[in-house]
């Protein structure tokens, strides 16, 4: 029985993770770290102090291994390298000594000086100006838990203000301030129905791992701690980013309808006619879920994140380990491999390029490939290679016109010209709105293209893709956009080459239609959504037949 207090309360976040979810809150303990103990050292205390923490450091780096082997089991792979870039904080000499300094020269206690100089890092990369990078920030968070649930012997837990509620978490909605790694995955996950969190952006890893498992999520909710507690009644819709409290029946009626249709509208994955599904992957290993999938041919190997992942430059032999496994796999279906889309939203690091006042305008792209020829010569021959085993399609990224795809085909011609190789097709990615007014000329020249809406809509509307605070204004349904991708797709027509659209836009069933109604025939979209835009287009064309 709901009291007075207990009235409906609708309350739009961001959606992170699909799905829907009806349960009682369950607070997460965020606060177990703020009653360590804080004292100053004295005399050989300072060697037990740097010893515990070192002792601390190994075995959180050997529970960090744990959780990478048993996410690799569980998820993925690629789900677990996010812990690649926890232990590589981890293991980081200069924290380590920053750390130590603090315990020497001011005689901090370990878990004074490891709190202070992670939040510190922490604080610092929230601030940086770049969305992808600050949804990092929550690494050196969670590094900092780890090494103090150590020193403390604790473990992350669920708030249990009401026992009777929250059963751990089990059957409930876990509510947090932030969508963590650890969140997601040192709790059993397989009791939890959704997350709700005040902070975490959509590439933050909390809310891939929430995707990969497949728990609902919603973000950008501000406050929300403060109007819920252990036992309130919620409803999450991880695809539109509605949140109610205390739902009344008629709401929780129809948001279930809502969800059962999309549920009976999933029939097979098969391909259909009409349209090739083709799969997104990020890294070589996500090759086997596109397989799985039955997917036609990978859209879009974003050979990049490979390398952030990584955390390093691979060289030649390692990448082409890589490609020729996911060119074998694919078994003579189309591969189109982006080459390294480095910049802005997708860093290198240890490029170790200046700082940039705007950077999405900057030093990036096919712009940065000819800058750093190296980079795409190495890459070029590691396909070249890869192209004995499979079809190899390379697809440069933000190419601006015809003469700079001209030239970057050059630099990579250049490169393989002493190499035996097989099939080799050179494709530009239309992402910028220069490149697609002169779509015509380019694709005379190229052998395929395919749109890259993420970053088209971004230009054309001068709308950072990544920044939660405008995402209300990025909107896809503006008809000019529409006519700049019919611009794109008529001259594939004319030039009669081969265009695919590998944007997320592809994956939304709200515009499959319109994109097969511009005579695109091919999407590529991550390798978890193909049964879904399958399905989309089988309605399509039977509404269409029956015109
Ligand atoms: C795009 O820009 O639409 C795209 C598919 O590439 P990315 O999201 O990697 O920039
Ligand atoms: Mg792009």
């Amino acid at each position: 029985m709901k009291t007075s207090e207990q009235h409906e309360v609708k309350i739009k976040g961001l959606p992170v993770s699909p799905g829907l979810a009806i349960a009682r809150v369950c607070m997460f303990n965020e606060q177990r770290h703020s009653n360590l103990p804080i004292y100053k050292v004295k005399g050989t205390g300072v060697d037990l102090e740097i010893a515990r923490v070192k002792r601390a450091i190994e075995i959180a780096g050997k529970r960090l291994e744990e959780l990478r082997t048993q996410i690799s089991e569980k998820i993925g792979k690629a789900e677990a390298e996010i812990f690649v870039a926890q232990k590589m904080i981890l293991e980081d000499t200069t924290l380590f000594k920053k750390v130590v300094e603090l315990i020497t020269e001011h005689l901090l206690n370990a878990e004074n000086a490891v709190s202070s100089v992670l939040d510190s890092y922490e604080t610092r990369m929230q601030e940086v100006d770049d969305e992808y990078l600050r949804d990092r920030a929550s690494d050196f968070g969670e590094v900092k838990r780890r090494i103090l649930d150590v020193l403390s012997n604790m473990k992350p837990s669920l708030q249990c203000t009401d026992k009777g509620h929250c059963q751990k978490g089990k059957n409930r909605i876990i509510v947090a301030e932030e969508l963590t790694p650890s969140l997601t995955v040192d709790i059993e996950t397989d009791q939890i129905l959704g997350f709700v969190s005040e902070r975490s952006g959509q590439n933050s890893h909390g809310a891939i791992l929430a995707r990969a498992l497949g728990i609902p999520a919603v973000s950008g909710l501000t406050g929300f701690r403060q109007k819920v507690g252990c036992g309130t009644e919620l409803l999450i819709n991880g695809n539109t980013g509605e949140v109610v409290i205390w739902p009344k029946e008629e709401t929780i009626r129809k948001a279930k309808a809502e969800s059962r249709k999309s549920i009976q509208s999933l029939v097979s994955t098969d391909p259909v006619a009409g349209c090739k599904v083709m799969a997104n992957i990020n890294l070589a290993s996500d090759v086997n879920e596109a397989i799985d999938r039955k997917a036609e041919g990978i859209g879009l190997y974003r050979t990049e994140l490979e390398i952030i992942a990584t955390g390093k430059l691979l060289n030649e032999d390692d990448l082409y380990k890589r490609y020729s496994s996911v060119v074998k796999s694919m078994k003579g279906l189309p591969v189109i491999f982006r080459v390294f889309d480095v910049g802005s939203d997708k860093p290198f690091p240890f490029l170790n390029i200046p700082a940039e006042q705007n950077p999405s305008l900057g030093f990036r792209g096919g712009r940065l490939l000819l800058g750093k020829k190296e980079l795409l010569q190495s890459q070029a021959r590691a396909l070249a290679r890869a192209s004995i085993h499979g079809p190899v399609h390379i697809m440069y990224p933000m190419v601006i016109d015809l003469s700079q795809f001209l030239e970057l085909k050059a630099v990579v011609e250049d490169a393989i010209k002493d190499i035996p190789r097989g099939t080799i097709k050179h494709g530009v990615m239309f992402e910028v709105p220069s490149a697609c007014l002169d779509a015509h000329e380019i694709l005379e020249e190229a052998d395929f293209g395919s749109i890259g809406t993420n970053d088209l809509i971004q230009y054309m509307f001068a709308i950072d893709r990544n920044n939660e605070f405008v995402a209300y204004d990025y909107k896809p349904e503006r008809p000019v956009l529409w006519k700049m991708i019919k611009i794109v797709a008529d001259a594939a027509v004319a030039s009669g080459k081969p265009l695919s659209i590998c944007g997320e836009l592809a994956g939304d069933p709200v515009y499959l239609s319109r994109i097969l109604e511009l005579g695109i025939d091919t999407v590529s979209v991550s390798s978890k959504l193909i049964l879904n835009v399958r399905n989309e287009i089988r309605k399509t064309t039977r509404k269409e037949n029956k015109k």
